[in-house]
């Protein structure tokens, strides 16, 4: 995951998610909800921004199962990646886990879990 801001103005994204909560950008001006977190919002440009909880579920708005894993990934399982919905239309990306893909279907609910590997944080989405 890399974000094209200093690290400085998203290290409270980290922090808040190596205590498993999933939080985001809000401009003060405009109130514009960002994801991945944006020191200036998209919209107005704005520098000016508070962090948010996201909600606790998402909806599963698309897919994609990778059978074909990159050289990267060799000895991973395939894997499912996922786009969900919060509410107020961000939209996430990561990694769909603990679903049978025969059971991933648009429109379900997910929910984003913290996890860390070694000393750092990533999130995946599962099932509700
Ligand atoms: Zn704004």
């Amino acid at each position: 995951m890399r974000f094209d801001i200093p690290i400085a103005k998203t290290s409270e994204f980290w922090e808040s998610l190596k205590k498993g909560k999933f939080v985001t950008t809000k401009c003060a001006k405009c109130g514009t909800v960002s994801f991945p977190p944006q020191a200036d919002c998209p919209k107005c440009l704005s520098g000016e921004f508070t962090w948010v909880q996201l909600d606790e579920e998402a909806t599963l708005l698309t897919f994609t199962q990778v059978q074909m894993t990159p050289a990267s990934f060799a000895g991973e399982k395939p894997y499912t990646i996922a786009i969900g919905e919060f509410s107020g239309g961000v939209r996430v990306l990561a990694w769909l886990e603990r679903a049978a893909r025969e059971n991933v279907k648009p429109g379900m609910k997910l929910r984003i879990e913290a996890r860390t590997a070694g000393e750092n944080p990533y999130y995946v989405f599962v099932p509700v």
